[in-house]
């Protein structure tokens, strides 16, 4: 048993990664335990604008730059005819040199950055250990059992540990916290190409989403060493039409009926599998408990179509971090302590779901709404770049003149001790 820890992380993905590096630049003692050995396959490559500021934050800006990811400036849109619509570029709103210019990642390089960057600082990060189980004493997570490489199961205390197990939300699942999004619970299909077309120039990065029938869309994300990640994300029984569940063939059927998508492959080799996955968005009905605090998808995760994922990963691990050393600090790991991380971080995952569930409604477009509202592309561009944590009600008011829009979910706040089971 290991006992000498200040934190336990459970995960070594972006969230629990930047929250290690964190803590160990404070000074802190981190254990992080990771079931796979990096480098390894992970979907979600495509950074928003304001990724920057945790990127910043980690230490990671030189090495990004300095790295052979693909740079992404700008995003553009489809019609399911081929037509596109003008990029939009970052740097029409936003500093060229900072938030303005973000990346392209293939994430088993990204994520090993990420974690070999939390070593450095300090972190101990331990690979191909399988946390199995929280230890509780009394309602309180004092600390995890975990499976080792050479097959011992060993225990490790810490006065906290954070979940940062992404979307298999081991902690939240355990506790029953776990809340499907009502409405956004879609299925997605990829896969990679080598060799395909892509834009030149500062397009050549650029993220496009093409609609496809049913409110349903691609993503067409140029990597580097020639690779693109192409998938298709709609409803299922969309997908499954006349009983097709094969991936390959569901991934295939769309791109037959997308012309732009034919026309970027065309000259390309499919290379790998047809990965498929669903059900994907879900919130935790608490951030923290006793001994325990939820960090990145483990906490939610929003549908992909924004790309907001790895920000709001990297983010909340940041967050969590400088939350967690205060709390050690002040002698105070209660709950109620990480009340305002969580309103923080679900204030972010609601401005953004708003626009997702707008980007679902049929007929809805932003540029109905911008028409209409000039000043509002402004306020659209800075939700869409990542830069959530904005009052931004006077533009969901603007919205709901179009398209109804989801309330608040009222979730997310910390378990208090009495209430515990
Ligand atoms: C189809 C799809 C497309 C996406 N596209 C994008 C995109 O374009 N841009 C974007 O920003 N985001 C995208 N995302 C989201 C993005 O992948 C996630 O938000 C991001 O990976 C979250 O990081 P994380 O650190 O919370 O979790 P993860 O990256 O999933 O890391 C969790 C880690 O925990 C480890 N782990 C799990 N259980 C255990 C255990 N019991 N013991 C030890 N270790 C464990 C795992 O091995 C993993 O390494 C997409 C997601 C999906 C499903």
């Amino acid at each position: 048993m290991s006992t000498n820890y200040d934190t336990l992380i459970i995960g070594a993905g972006p969230a629990g990664s930047s929250a290690a590096a964190v803590l160990a630049e404070h000074g802190r003692r981190v254990l992080v335990l990771e079931r796979e050995k990096f480098p390894r396959y992970h979907i979600g490559e495509s950074l928003l604008p304001f990724t920057y500021g945790p990127l910043e934050r980690l230490g990671l800006i030189a090495k990004m730059k300095a790295s052979a990811f693909q740079k992404k400036y700008s995003v553009v849109f489809v019609q399911p005819n081929g037509r596109a619509s003008q990029p939009f570029y970052f740097f029409n709103r936003y500093e060229r040199d900072t938030v303005a210019q973000t990346w392209q990642v293939l994430r088993a390089e990204f994520d090993q950055m990420v974690m070999e960057n939390a070593r450095a600082k300090g972190a101990t990060v331990i690979e191909e250990a399988t946390v199995k189980e929280l230890l509780r004493e009394g309602g309180r997570v004092v600390g995890v059992r975990a499976l080792h490489k050479d097959g011992a199961v060993r225990e490790h205390r810490a006065p906290i540990t954070l979940d940062c197990t992404g979307k298999e939300a081991f902690g939240a699942l355990r506790q029953g916290w776990r809340v499907k999004d009502p409405f956004l619970n879609k299925v997605a299909v990829w896969t990679y190409y080598k060799g395909s077309n892509r834009q030149c120039g500062v397009d050549e990065g650029q993220t496009t989403v093409a609609f496809v029938p049913e409110k349903g869309w691609f993503w067409h994300i140029p990597l580097h060493n020639d690779l693109v990640s192409v998938g298709v994300v709609a409803e299922g029984k969309y997908l499954s039409r006349d009983g097709v569940r094969d991936p390959e063939r569901m991934f295939q059927r769309e791109v037959a009926q997308n012309l732009w998508i034919q026309d970027q492959l065309a000259a390309g080799v499919q290379t790998g599998p047809h990965y498929v996955t669903s059900e994907f968005s879900f919130h935790a009905r608490h951030c923290a408990s006793e001994g325990l605090l939820l960090v990145g998808d483990a906490f939610a995760f929003l549908d992909p179509v924004f790309s907001s994922g790895l920000m709001l990963a990297l983010k909340s691990g940041v967050l969590a971090g400088d939350a967690v050393h205060e709390g050690l600090a002040a002698g105070d790991l209660s709950p109620a302590r990480f009340a305002g991380y969580a309103a923080g971080l679900r204030r972010g995952i609601e401005n953004m779901r708003k626009l997702v569930y707008a980007f679902y409604q049929p007929d809805f477009s932003f540029k109905n709404v911008i028409d209409r509202y000039p000043a509002a592309a402004d306020d659209i561009t800075d939700c869409l770049s990542g830069d959530v944590d904005k009052d931004f009600s006077p533009l969901w008011q603007k919205f709901r003149e179009f398209v109804p829009l989801p309330d608040d979910l009222p979730l997310g706040a910390p378990r208090e001790p009495e209430t515990a089971a």
